[in-house]
């Protein structure tokens, strides 16, 4: 046995599913995952995981993944080696650049690939095409909670760690639901909510297991968080419940900002948002008794019109209240993607570079422009809405897209999937044949996470460092080894050997995480930025003041706006969106494992008892769902966790044609252009009923 013993090998890697990152010990026999073994010292999650990184990883030896670039032919893709497919692709981009102009390439990059990989493609971007035109999923999510974060603190994170949640007096959910987008996190919350009698505040359209258990649920009207928000806010400074003395020293504009409250009386707030006068107060009372609080917020919040907007109020209450800049307090917005922290750290923007710093700033671009021994793009790019936008206009010619599902990821989907056919040249860097890949003229084929060696950073800015698990299978390769060849065949001279000496090139140029390197994140070390030059890391921030040059907080006072698509005649159900335990985003992973896919096999549509009564139907119905921009058709499941009017949809499905984003229109938060995914209105037609 000991002969055997000595054939399984542990490896160390981070789970590629979530924010929360957790970290575990992966043991294999060749080619063989024999299990996911989680240790103590994995600092989110120590021995903890949920359902899709304990058994989600199959799909890394599925028969469908890609072992060979390939190369449009008409309607066919034909398999070519990498040389082929490399200079093909170096040729086609040059010939665009030449022609065109760098501005008529657009780059996407991957909040599931390293940081390595996100600072390479921001590079290849700036230095190699010579554009801004570079972005990143988070547009799809969480910008607008990074821009309320900027307005009133001065940075872009999670203010404290999941330890302070655990330890908190209370939590308040907005918009989210961990049990199924972030279970290790959500696991925290309930043990201390049952523990240590820890309050828990949710607010949601649709009921789930953490509102289920909550002291306080509340259920507004689609779209109005921000008035309910303000209306607390304004309730607790009335009563004078605000923190004085923390106002007084730490934070600027309070005075404005009252005066901006004041058409926000309960009163205003029970008629927008349906919410009773007694539940705002009995929410307001709940706050002012708690010692400590952190509130988290996610996609229910962002993805609307107003969606940066909401996430000031947040930030707003918190400071109002004392809640941010100590221990146990602060702003969780919880990252979807397992990077999608890191990527937007490493620069993948069209606004900023690595760190967050303006490419237009002039101090900023001469740094990196010694460093990298290139002429900079001065005016910032296109952010991943106007990218497709731009195709539609005439003026983006060329796409180049690593990891990421956009053609029905994106919303409007069949606005997305036109762009993409008027395409002149399209480059998709995937594990799998997706359904960007359709739209192709090479394919890439990548390398997943247990084949790669890097850095990724979850929701509470920590960097931690995966090991290979696995060589790539034959004919994959990972990503930042693509990008090194395919900019060097574009006139660059990058040497890398190892993602260490990336992420130590693109660490020591920012500020924020100049005390980054690997021999800090051996292990399960892990470093939560921002990482001074001798490595100190900063667990929670704003400890020693906020972020702007006199240390002090803003309040900052938001615009409200009505959500757009609101249910009229034609459309009478509201479309809300998420997703669902066992599977993860576009499901182009984890319908890919049996056993997950044998326990959850397809989406569905949850529809309200009321509903069903009405239309006279039943579990397992057939329905169209038509919104002015498309129709998918589905099973419907009869559930108390959505009411009246209001409909669920995962967006993870199985097949593509039934993705939420053939329904969903192009509005877009104003300030960051994140699309409204939450807007939406729909009508269902029963097709079949069981
Ligand atoms: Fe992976 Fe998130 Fe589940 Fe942890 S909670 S195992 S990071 S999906």
């Amino acid at each position: 046995s000991q002969m055997r013993e000595s054939r399984i090998k542990r490896t160390k890697t981070v789970c590629t599913y979530c924010g929360v990152g957790c970290s575990f010990d992966v043991w294999t026999k060749g080619r063989k995952i024999l299990k996911v073994e989680p240790q103590m010292e994995a600092p989110a999650n120590q021995i903890s995981t949920c359902i899709k990184g304990k058994f989600g990883w199959d799909f890394v030896n599925s028969d469908e993944r890609l072992t060979s670039p390939l190369i449009r032919r008409g309607d066919e893709f034909v398999p070519v080696s990498w040389e082929e497919a490399l200079d093909y692709a170096a040729q086609r981009l040059s010939e665009i650049k030449e022609k065109h102009g760098p501005d008529a390439i657009g780059l996407i990059s991957s909040s599931k690939c390293t940081n390595e990989e996100n600072y390479l493609m921001q590079k290849f971007a700036r230095a190699v095409i010579g554009t801004n035109n570079i972005d990143n999923c988070s547009r799809y999510c969480q910008t607008p909670a990074t821009e309320g974060l900027k307005r009133t603190f001065g940075l872009g994170g999670d203010t404290g760690s999941i330890k302070d949640l655990a330890n908190s007096d209370l939590v308040m959910i907005v918009g989210a639901n961990p049990a199924e987008s972030h279970p290790v996190l959500s696991t925290r919350i309930r043990r201390a909510h049952k523990k240590r009698g820890q309050k828990l505040i949710v607010a949601d359209l649709r009921r789930n297991d953490l509102s289920n258990r909550a002291d306080i649920f509340l259920h507004p009207k689609p779209g109005t968080d921000l008035i309910w928000l303000s209306a607390v806010t304004k309730y607790i400074i009335d009563q004078g419940w605000h923190d004085k003395k923390f106002i007084e020293a730490h934070a600027n504009g309070f005075d404005d900002f009252v005066k901006w409250l004041e058409p926000y009386t309960l009163e205003y707030a029970e008629e927008q948002t349906g919410l009773s006068k007694d539940i705002l107060v009995e929410t307001a009372e709940m706050i002012h008794n708690a010692s400590s609080m952190c509130i988290c917020w996610a996609m229910g919040v962002t993805q609307h019109i107003a969606g940066s907007e909401t996430s000031t109020a947040i930030c707003n209450l918190l400071l109002a209240t004392g809640n941010v800049g100590r221990p146990n307090t602060g702003a969780y917005p919880l990252r979807g993607h397992n990077n999608v922290q890191g990527a937007g750290d490493m620069g993948c923007a069209p606004t900023y570079m690595p760190g967050y710093e303006f490419v237009d700033d002039e101090n900023v671009r001469a740094k990196y422009e010694r460093a990298w021994g290139v002429k900079l793009p001065t005016n910032p790019g296109a952010d991943n809405h106007r990218m497709v936008e731009k195709i539609h206009e005439g003026k983006l010619k060329a796409m180049y897209v690593m990891g990421e599902e956009m053609a029905i990821v994106d919303s409007n989907a069949n606005h997305v999937q036109a762009a993409f056919e008027k395409l002149e040249f399209f480059i998709v860097q995937d594990v799998f044949f997706s359904k960007t890949a359709q739209f192709a003229d090479v394919i890439f084929p990548a390398a997943p996470s247990f084949e790669k060696e890097g850095t990724f950073t979850n929701t509470e800015r920590r960097i931690q460092r995966l090991y290979r698990v696995f060589e790539p299978m034959a004919g994959s390769r990972p990503d930042w080894e693509i990008l090194t060849d395919l900019a060097n065949r574009l006139g660059a001279n990058w040497t890398y050997e190892h993602p260490s000496e990336i992420l130590e090139e693109a660490c020591g140029l920012t500020e924020l995480m100049k005390g980054v390197r690997y021999e800090l994140l051996e292990g399960y070390h892990s470093l939560q930025w921002p990482v001074l030059e001798d490595g100190t890391d900063t667990p929670v921030l704003y400890l020693d003041g906020f972020g702007f040059p006199d240390k002090k907080a803003r309040f900052y006072a938001p615009t409200y706006r009505d959500p757009v698509l609101q249910p009229n005649e034609a459309y009478d159900l509201h479309l809300n969106n998420g997703r669902m335990l066992e599977h993860f985003h576009e499901g182009n992973l984890t319908y890919r494992v049996a056993g997950i896919r044998e326990k959850t096999p397809t989406a569905y549509l949850e529809i309200s008892k009321e509903l069903a009564r009405e239309r006279k139907i039943s579990t397992g119905a057939l329905v169209r769902l038509v919104s002015p921009y498309g129709q998918v058709k589905l099973r419907v499941v009869v559930t108390d966790r959505v009411s009246g009017k209001e409909v669920y949809l995962p967006m993870n499905t199985a097949d593509d044609h039934e993705a939420v984003n053939y329904l969903t229109s192009s509005y877009h938060d104003d300030i960051t252009h994140t699309p409204a995914y939450k807007e939406i209105s729909v009508r269902m037609e029963v097709l079949e009923d069981k």
